[in-house]
């Protein structure tokens, strides 16, 4: 058997660091595993993320860039559905 599974309480435990980007390598895989075989975490990962955009957005003052709302789209695609 390989590393064990993270289990839930991981995810919503390091749900922030994750979109903080403070999470070492095998944190960020442990991570990315569980929510792409977990819907639950992932729809909840997924309320997250778009909640800290928002409230980047917000505190930014700024217009969302479309182009860099694409680009982070595809970054976080190719992160969490890297199979
Ligand atoms: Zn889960």
């Amino acid at each position: 058997m390989t590393a064990p599974a993270p289990d839930h309480a991981f995810i919503h435990e390091n749900m922030a660091a994750y979109l903080a980007d403070a999470l070492d390598p095998a944190q960020r895989a442990a991570f990315d595993a569980h929510i792409n075989n977990c819907p639950e975490c992932f729809d909840a990962f997924s309320e997250a993320r778009d909640a800290d955009r928002a409230l980047q957005r917000t505190l930014a003052g700024l217009a969302p860039d479309p182009k860099l709302e694409d680009h982070i789209t595809s970054y976080v695609r190719e992160t969490t559905m890297n199979h």
